[in-house]
C-alpha cells in the first residue's frame, strides 16, 4: 500500500473517531504519531515531505485541529542531524524543524519495534506511534551473500573491497563499483554521485586497456590513473520550499536556499 494511502486511512480513522468520540484523545494522537528513524538526508526529507503533505494538502479537507493532533518525531542515534553537512546547516535544520513542530531526538538509538506501534529506545524508554518509517540506511543485496565464497566481502562495511582502480581485492580484472563496493584506501559514501563517477571512470578504464592487471605497473602505467572522487556538494529539502545546501565549487560554501524557484530546482 502506498505511504499516502496509509496516512489517509489513519486520518480518516481519526475523523471518524473524532466525530463519534469513540476513541480517546490520547489514542488518536498515538495513531497520528509518525516516527522516522534516522536523520540523514533521507529521514530529514521524508519528515519535510510529510509535514508539507499535512500542512498544505490534507489541511484543506480535514478538521483544523488535525495538524495539532499529528505528531512527527525524528530519531537519530548520533549527536546531530545531517551529519555530513556543515554544523551551521545542522543547527539551522534543527531550529527549522522545531518551528514546524517536528520533534528531533538526538542520541536516540532504536533498539526494537514492538507490536508494530511501540518503538523501544536504547535507554529503555518507549514511544507509542501509528507509523514507523525506517530511513537509517540500507543493507547489502542478497546476491552479495550468495557470492561470498567467490569474492571477498568486507566484514565491517558488508561490501566488496576494491583497490584504487576499483579492482576487487584478490581478483584479476574483476571490478566492483557503486553501493556494493568499498574503496579500502578511502571509503566513500553510498551516493549516486560516487556511483556515477565510478561508472564513468570504469568505462574509460576498460576502453583504454586490454588487461588492466598487466597495464597497472606495466608499460601503460602512465595512462592508468587511480579513481579520484570529486565531491560536488550536498543538498537536503527541509520543507516549506526550503533546502540546505553545501556547494563545493568553486569554494566550499554553505548556503541556504529559500523561495519557490530554488525549491522547484530542489525537486
Ligand atoms: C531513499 C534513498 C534516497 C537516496 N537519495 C540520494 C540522493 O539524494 N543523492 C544521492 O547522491 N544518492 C542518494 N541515494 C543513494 C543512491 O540511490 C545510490 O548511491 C545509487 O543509486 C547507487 O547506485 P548503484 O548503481 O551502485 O546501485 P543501485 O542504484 O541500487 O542499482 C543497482 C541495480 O541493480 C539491480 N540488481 C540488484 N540485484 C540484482 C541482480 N541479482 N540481478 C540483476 N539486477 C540486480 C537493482 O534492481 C538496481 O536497479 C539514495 C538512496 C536511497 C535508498
Amino acid at each position: 500500500m502506498k505511504f499516502s494511502n496509509v496516512l489517509l486511512i489513519q486520518i480518516l480513522h481519526y475523523k471518524y473517531a473524532h466525530f463519534y468520540q469513540i476513541i480517546t484523545l490520547q489514542l488518536r494522537r498515538e495513531l497520528l504519531h509518525i516516527v522516522i528513524v534516522g536523520a540523514g538526508p533521507t529521514g530529514v526529507e521524508v519528515a519535510a515531505e510529510i509535514h508539507d503533505l499535512i500542512e498544505q494538502d490534507f489541511s484543506r479537507n480535514f478538521p483544523e485541529d488535525l495538524q495539532l493532533d499529528v505528531q512527527m518525531t525524528l530519531l537519530e542515534a548520533s549527536p546531530t542531524v545531517l551529519s555530513a553537512f556543515d554544523e551551521s546547516l545542522q543547527k539551522y535544520t534543527q531550529k527549522f524543524f522545531k518551528r514546524q513542530r517536528i520533534q528531533v531526538r538526538l542520541g536516540a538509538q532504536v533498539k526494537e519495534l514492538k507490536d508494530q506501534n511501540t518503538v523501544i529506545l536504547g535507554d529503555g524508554s518507549t514511544i507509542k506511534c501509528g507509523m514507523v518509517i525506517w530511513s537509517a540506511g540500507i543493507g547489502p543485496r542478497k546476491l552479495l551473500g550468495l557470492l561470498k565464497d567467490k569474492i571477498p566481502v568486507d566484514p565491517k562495511w558488508k561490501k566488496i573491497p576494491v583497490d584504487d582502480f576499483l579492482r576487487i581485492k584478490g581478483q584479476e580484472d574483476v571490478f566492483a563499483m557503486g553501493d556494493c563496493a568499498v574503496m579500502e584506501s578511502k571509503p566513500l559514501a553510498a551516493t549516486a554521485q560516487v556511483a556515477q563517477q565510478q561508472g564513468k571512470y570504469l568505462a574509460h578504464l576498460l576502453n583504454t586497456v586490454d588487461k588492466v592487471s598487466e597495464d597497472i605497473g606495466g608499460a601503460n602505467n602512465q595512462t592508468l590513473r587511480p579513481f579520484f572522487y570529486r565531491h560536488q556538494g550536498l543538498m537536503a529539502y527541509i520543507g516549506r520550499f526550503h533546502a540546505v545546501t553545501e556547494v563545493c565549487k568553486p569554494n566550499k560554501l554553505a548556503n541556504m536556499l529559500d523561495g519557490f524557484s530554488q525549491a522547484w530546482w530542489v525537486h
